[in-house]
């Protein structure tokens, strides 16, 4: 190997602001082997871009500072979309990528990344036979339209019985082939802390951190698949711009790539894609909380009897909205991205109980509804509104004055927010309110890189040597700023195959 001086780039800390300048350590390589390959970590990207780097005879290392594979599969409900595979066509479904890309940039409102997209779904139908062929089952009625996010015009939306679980089950067989070859070298609870650089700022290697001892590495190529930061609260809000108010993320996913790959000259991008979910009941009121339930608000499923009014008191959608995305954007723009949902007692007894698990599985009855309120501090009983709204914190006269207005569009049979269903009144307590909180599992913003997925600098030139893949891209860079059914994980899924098939390979 070549001698040369190292430059150690220090890796991710709490907040981009927090992070280190570059250090001038001198690291001693762990070992004279030089890797064809390093992958930072084992997840949804990292996995496919090892197999299918190793069946072309490459040398890999893969680091993953967790204690197993997998990554964000172990909690991810791995929807994926793909156009043009084989199982639409055994279904009789004629589908294309462009019709894909074209669904992408509509629901997106051309927010989406136009390179990164066509490249994710130009692959998509490849990595899902893939998926097929070495033993993932989606759902029997699958392909669908999908109906937790904006649907496709076409059926091109799978997932298997056990979401990203299912996807890893069927992953982790190839990778083992791969590590049994010898090729692939598996490192657990290895944390990367550095990209080591020569003086022209190339990136040739890793440092990291195991058993309190520190290693260097180096290698060829080294591909950055260490995932978001949605478990790093002061990371999120700092780069987001909202608050991480729900920890629904894998616990690794701390922005670690985000620091490694500014610290050699990147930079992130991404912040105007920020977008929650319409909320969330969650377990209390701890920061960041987790998930308990949600409200069943797709009029598709279920036709709205109640209204949703902010902080003010004020309602802000019409509550039947058929686009989950203006929903969705709607709430941007309320305080704290909070709202309730609010009804009296004769909703309560004739309406089909709202709340549910995630995606309207496991619904409440109203018995479980009844036993909340009194319990569950967002669950909310009062005698009268002024009470309601004093126990709640919204203000009462926004919310007295909201109602009157309501019922009087219940009497007339139109309402200004254009709601269509309107079946009764909200007028004789108890009242209730149950608080919904907006909230992302994903990471928004993300490293930025060009349309072969090598991390660039400012100005657009490639850093020589350093890739990345996965939701470390920043979620918008392939759904814009909405949510489109299967564009992360797909996309992860693909861009790590892409770049172990395509990266050359042999000394440089
Ligand atoms: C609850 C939930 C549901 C979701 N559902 C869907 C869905 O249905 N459809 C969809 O398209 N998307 C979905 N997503 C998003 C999607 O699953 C993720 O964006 C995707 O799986 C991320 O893949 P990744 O390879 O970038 O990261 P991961 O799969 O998270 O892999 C990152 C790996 O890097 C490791 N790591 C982190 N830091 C370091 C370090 N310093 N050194 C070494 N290793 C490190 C981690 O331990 C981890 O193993 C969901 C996400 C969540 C949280």
């Amino acid at each position: 190997m070549k001698r040369r001086s190292f430059v150690a780039a220090t890796a991710a800390a709490a907040s981009l602001a927090a992070l280190p300048v570059l250090g001038r350590a001198a690291p001693r390589p762990a070992s004279g082997k030089r890797y064809d390959l390093i992958i930072i970590g084992a997840g949804t990207a990292g996995i496919p871009a090892a197999i299918y780097a190793s069946r072309r005879g490459a040398r890999v290392l893969m680091l993953d500072a967790a204690g197993d594979i997998g990554g964000t599969l172990h909690l991810s409900t791995g929807q994926m979309s793909a156009a043009g595979t084989r199982l639409q066509a055994a279904k009789g479904i004629s589908d294309s990528a462009q019709a894909h890309y074209d669904d992408v940039m509509r629901i997106s409102r051309n927010t989406a990344d136009p390179d990164l997209t066509r490249l994710g779904v130009d692959e998509a139908a490849r990595t899902f036979d893939w998926l097929m062929d070495i033993g993932l089952q989606p759902l029997p009625e699958h392909p669908v339209l999908g109906l937790g996010h904006e649907p496709y015009s076409q059926k091109r939306y799978c997932w298997a019985k056990n979401g990203g679980r299912d996807i890893l089950a069927v992953l982790r067989p190839e990778l083992q082939k791969e590590i049994d070859s010898g090729r692939v070298d598996l490192r657990l609870m290895t944390p990367v802390t550095a990209l080591l650089t020569d003086e022209s700022g190339a990136v040739q290697g890793v440092r990291v951190k195991s058993q309190d001892r520190e290693q260097a590495f180096t290698g060829r190529h080294v591909l950055l698949t260490c995932g978001g930061y949605a478990s790093n609260a002061e990371l999120f809000e700092s780069l987001s711009g909202y608050r991480d108010y729900a920890d629904t993320a894998y616990p690794y996913c701390r922005g670690d790539g985000i620091g490694l790959g500014v610290a050699v000259g990147g930079y992130v991008r991404g912040r105007e894609n920020y977008l929650c979910n319409f909320g969330s009941i969650l377990t209390d009121d701890g920061f960041p909380g987790r998930f308990l339930a949600r409200f069943v608000v797709t009029p598709q499923q279920r036709q709205p009897w109640e209204v949703f009014v902010n902080l003010r008191g004020e309602r802000f959608i019409r509550e039947d909205e058929p686009s989950f995305d203006k929903r969705e954007n709607s709430l941007l723009g309320q305080p704290d991205l909070r709202y309730w949902i609010v009804f009296d007692e004769a909703i309560l007894a004739e309406a089909p109980p709202g709340v549910a698990g995630s995606g309207g599985v496991d619904p409440w009855t109203r018995e479980q509804m009844r036993e909340a309120f009194g319990v569950h501090a967002w669950f909310t009983r009062a005698d009268s509104l002024a009470a309601l709204a004093t126990a709640t914190g919204i203000d009462p006269a926004g919310l007295e004055r909201t109602i009157a207005e309501y019922n009087r569009s219940v009497d007339r049979r139109t309402d200004p927010l254009g709601r269509q269903h309107l079946p009764r009144r909200i007028e004789k307590g108890p009242f209730y309110a149950i608080r919904h909180q907006g909230h992302s599992t994903t990471a928004t913003v993300g490293l930025a890189v060009d349309g072969q997925l090598r991390v660039i600098r400012r100005g657009g030139e490639p850093i020589p040597n350093l890739y990345a893949a996965g939701e470390l891209l920043g979620a918008g860079q392939t759904q814009g700023k909405s949510f489109v059914g299967g564009m992360m994980v797909t996309p992860a899924l693909s861009f790590g195959r892409v770049l172990g098939q395509r990266l050359p390979l042999g000394e440089a």
